[in-house]
């Protein structure tokens, strides 16, 4: 008789590969069902990982070129293409095997192929050739992720026309490259061909970039962008791009409300208006497994699906599509099937945009405070004040924290500088404690660092910073 699992993960991205190491630790017998050749989902193979390889070595050749100068290092620079994605391609191979070395040392049984979902106890895998293997399982987690949402009328061929993962591996830096979505990945591949020489146009169909981040910072970052040589075009729209026959894209924008089209030519156009639930072939309708208005699994606070034994966590169920979400989500569902309790705080999950300097945030911001009539007080410190940052030459950027007015209590904060992914993480214990700006404020920081600038914004929700 064939094993009977305790638990099958349908998708090996970071919610479904945490899941199944959770479970493993737990003490269940895992499968997990993946279709790509790699593990580590879209994060680890196109996504996350492939993306901060190369921001990271394309901010190096932009400092390189144009920083070094001021520290006393004359150098002039030279692109290697071919390295920098080659080092790219290494990086994804490193983590892609990593998350391989952790199935074996949890005892997780990997199936190579299709997951569909039969029914509640078992899972059809369809490999790509050769007979299909049904698992037999008392219970399923889905982590099936999402895919690059697309434009109607505009046709993603992956060399010029492309989504993400087509300009993760551009051959040679375009010329012209037009963005389309003033996201985060426009903004963070945005950068990276940008400061290969390409120049980038970003087109935004809304009046400000980065939906949903603070308004001040919002503007900030796209001040420091166009300082880079970025040109945005906001409340805009693409209705079509032609392709001529000399190679070069003709990108037909149009104001959002509509009115006179204009014409703007590109050698590659990066599509990045957002993503979208990944359901195809996992056999819902047979299983009775319900979505939402928007193609989402739906489920309830412990990731529970309509169907009892099958769960579903990551981006293919609401909330805001980013790893550390998927994996915490991946964590706790292992632990509600072992009988626990977990709980995944969704008001402290931090967010963080790598370009330079990097834009991270928490909590609430500014807008949504003054929307909720919450009464607030703001401290805003600029890194123009502190020690360290003068010394690396990366003063520009704040940190701002946001406090409620009656207890002091930190509500959200929104970071711009250098390490500003790094810095977040002592906001996001202070909130996940209820902590006070005066508990900041008063915690000893090493001098000299960057995140005294977390330290001096505290103060500044009191009786005011030292070094302002
Ligand atoms: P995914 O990572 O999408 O994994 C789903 C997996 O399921 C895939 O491996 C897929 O092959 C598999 N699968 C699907 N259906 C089946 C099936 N029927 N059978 C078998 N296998 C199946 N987030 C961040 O937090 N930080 C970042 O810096 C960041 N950068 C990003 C950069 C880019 C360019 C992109 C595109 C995304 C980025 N994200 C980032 C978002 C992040 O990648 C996703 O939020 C995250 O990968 C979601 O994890 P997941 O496990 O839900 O799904
Ligand atoms: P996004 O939702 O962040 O941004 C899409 C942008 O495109 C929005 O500003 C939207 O207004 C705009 N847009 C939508 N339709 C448009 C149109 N027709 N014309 C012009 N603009 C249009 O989506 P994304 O940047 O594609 O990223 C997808 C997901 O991946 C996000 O959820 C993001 O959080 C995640 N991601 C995270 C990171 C990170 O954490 N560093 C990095 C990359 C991606």
């Amino acid at each position: 008789m064939a094993d009977i699992f305790d638990l099958t993960v349908i998708g090996s991205g970071p919610g479904g590969y945490v899941a199944a190491i959770r479970a493993a630790q737990l003490g269940m017998k895992v499968a997990v069902v993946e279709k790509w050749p790699t593990f580590g989902g879209t994060c680890l193979n196109i996504g996350c990982i492939p993306s901060k390889a190369l921001l990271h070595a394309s901010e190096l050749y932009e400092e390189a070129g144009h920083q070094f100068r001021q520290f006393g290092i004359d150098v002039s620079p030279r692109l290697n293409l071919p390295q920098m994605l080659q080092h790219k391609d290494d990086t994804v191979t490193a983590n892609v095997s990593g998350i391989e070395f952790l199935f074996k040392k949890n005892k997780i049984t990997a199936f190579r192929g299709t997951g569909s979902v039969v029914n509640a106890g078992r899972v059809l895998v369809t490999p790509e050739s050769g007979p299909g293997i049904a698992i037999e399982t008392k219970n399923i987690i889905i982590a099936s992720g999402s895919v690059p949402a697309s434009l109607p009328g505009i046709a993603v061929d992956e060399q010029k026309v492309v989504t993400s993962t087509g300009a993760l591996k551009f051959k040679e830096v375009p010329k012209r490259l037009l963005v389309i979505g003033g996201g985060i990945i426009g903004l963070e591949l945005g950068s990276v061909w940008g400061r290969l020489g390409s120049k980038i146009t970003v087109v935004e169909f809304l009046p400000a970039i980065l939906p949903g981040l603070d308004s001040e910072a919002a503007r900030q970052t796209q001040r420091n962008l166009q300082k880079q040589g970025m040109e945005f075009r906001l409340s805009t729209k693409v209705t079509g791009i032609e392709k001529r026959s000399d190679g070069v894209l003709n990108v037909r924008l149009e104001p959002a409300q509509g009115g006179e089209p204009v014409f703007v030519e590109a050698d590659a156009v990066l599509v990045a208006v957002g993503r979208k639930p990944f359901t195809d072939g996992l056999g819902l309708e047979n299983a009775g497994v319900a979505l939402d208005e928007r193609g989402r699994i739906r489920t309830d606070h412990q990731f529970k699906t309509n169907v009892p034994g099958i769960y579903a966590i990551g981006d293919v169920i609401a909330g805001a599509m980013l790893a550390h979400k998927a994996m915490d989500e991946g964590h706790a569902v292992a632990e509600v099937i072992a009988g626990q309790k977990p709980h995944v705080n969704y008001a402290n999950i931090p967010s963080v945009m790598y370009t330079s300097p990097e834009v991270a945030w928490i909590g609430k911001s500014e807008d949504e405070l003054k929307a909720a009539g919450i009464e607030y007080k703001a401290g805003k410190f600029p890194f123009t004040a502190n020690g360290r940052a003068k010394a690396m030459l990366a003063t520009s950027g704040y940190v701002k924290i946001l406090a409620d007015v009656a207890t002091d209590r930190v509500l959200g904060a929104q970071i711009i500088a250098k390490s500003a992914g790094e810095m977040i993480h002592e906001i996001a214990v202070l909130m996940e404690f209820s902590g006070s700006a005066e508990d900041l404020g008063r915690t000893t920081h090493a001098h000299p660092t960057l995140s005294e600038a977390v330290k001096e914004a505290a103060l500044m929700c009191g009786d005011g910073a030292i070094h302002i």
